[in-house]
């Protein structure tokens, strides 16, 4: 097979992003009220873990994602690591993930104790592959009074960690109904997603519980941030109390009913949030305004194919991705290496999770697609100024 053309490629990408000589694989923005957010908390001495724009973020990501409860934290690792807890994972179980993805998923499944179990992902929406988590489960699963246990292991398994990648919604309804048939919950790291719907309804809403990051490299950012999402009022009620050291309501005393954590996001976070947040939709519309100039331009391309949004979904287009044709994986460094030489940051996927020293000897089904998937991806710049001078200002 011949090589993939790195010149034409680098050409057909400078045609999208312009001629600036470093063009950054994300880039936040401040562009909103974010300069008069910030100098108010800071003029109002309201810093840390009190003051009142957590309150205000967490109400207006409500409102955006049309869901009951949402709770800041400090970072998207502590979100999926309390959804995970509160949805039930415990000391010595299994929670089942994609290989494929970055490694704070497999982490958070460590703090509870417990340890990834492996299934491969599919190419279309690059998530979770239903098919193989139906074939995995029929394999090794067993269900006994309400509960799943892995036969191979003995070891329970406890949930199901849907990821959302770059973006594109996992198929939540197939994966949503094998999960019913195993009594096993979902929890969904929506880290990626913020914007993005499934059908008719937000990512992030579907699961018992569900992460956000707002990490500088996300859609949106407020620093260092994530956010629990939950229509489960328990749930909420708990992130609440966990995430503020499980301290008792008192007007003075500090009393605490259960080993907690320090995981509230701060008020300074908060107020570059509530900012942040008011641009989500101009964000969104101006990076799929950017995918689909990337998608026109790379249809012209042989040997290379530019990852759109699943059927039934919208996605936020959070990194857009070129997958290489199956026989052109020995043209991935090349590219890569050709691209960041040209000034035009890519990357490729991160090193699938079952070849990291901590998650070498975790339980697994085969992962054809993900080491396929791994072996052909590069990631282009997806900053939402790139969109902007596609996108008719009088439309968002
Ligand atoms: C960014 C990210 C996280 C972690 O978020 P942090 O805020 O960096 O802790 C988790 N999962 C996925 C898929 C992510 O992309």
């Amino acid at each position: 097979m011949p090589q993939i053309d790195t010149a034409t490629l680098i050409k057909t990408i400078r045609s999208i992003v312009g001629q600036e000589r470093q063009i950054p694989l994300h880039e936040p923005e401040f562009s909103g009220t974010e300069w008069t957010l910030v100098k108010d908390c800071l003029d109002s001495g309201w810093v840390s873990t009190a003051g009142e724009y957590v309150g205000k973020f967490e109400n207006n990501l409500k409102v955006a994602l049309g869901a009951k409860h949402v709770i800041a934290v400090t970072n998207g690792t502590a979100a999926l690591h309390l959804c995970l807890k509160l949805s039930g994972v415990r000391m010595g179980d299994e929670v089942i993930m994609p290989a494929l993805g970055f490694v704070a998923t497999a982490n958070a499944v460590s703090y509870c104790g417990a340890i990834p179990h492996f299934v491969d992902s599919e190419e279309t929406t690059m998530g979770l592959d239903a098919v193989a988590l139906a074939d995995r489960l029929s394999q090794v699963a067993d269900v006994r009074d309400g509960t799943c246990y892995n036969r191979e292991t003995g070891k329970r398994i406890a949930a199901i960690v849907v990821v959302h990648l770059f973006g594109h919604a996992a198929k939540l309804d197939e994966l949503s109904a094998i999960a019913e048939k195993y009594d096993l919950q979902i929890v969904e790291d929506a880290a990626e997603a913020l914007g993005s719907r499934y059908k008719d309804q937000a990512v992030g809403t579907y699961g018992v519980a569900s992460a956000l990051s707002f990490n500088g490299n996300k859609i949106i950012t407020t620093g260092g941030g994530g956010a629990i999402v939950t229509n489960d009022e328990n749930i909420a009620k708990q992130a609440r109390h966990l995430s503020t050291t499980a301290r008792l309501p008192h007007p003075w005393l500090y009393q605490h009913d259960e080993i907690g954590y320090n995981y509230r996001m701060p008020n300074l976070n908060a107020a570059l949030g509530c900012a942040q947040l008011a641009q989500l939709d101009k964000f969104v519309a101006e990076k799929r305004t950017l995918a689909d100039a990337y998608q026109k331009a790379f249809d012209k391309i042989s040997g290379v194919k530019f990852v759109s949004e699943p059927e039934n979904s919208k996605s936020n287009y959070w990194l857009n991705t070129i997958l290489l044709d199956p026989g052109h994986e020995s043209d991935r460094d090349h590219v890569l290496k050709a691209t960041n030489q040209s000034g035009i940051m890519t990357r490729p996927a991160w090193v699938p999770l079952h070849h990291n020293i901590p998650f070498i000897n975790c339980s697994r089904g085969p992962l054809p697609q993900t080491e396929s998937i791994f072996s052909r991806l590069v990631n282009l710049p997806s900053s939402a100024k790139l969109g902007r001078k596609f996108v008719n200002p009088r439309s968002v």
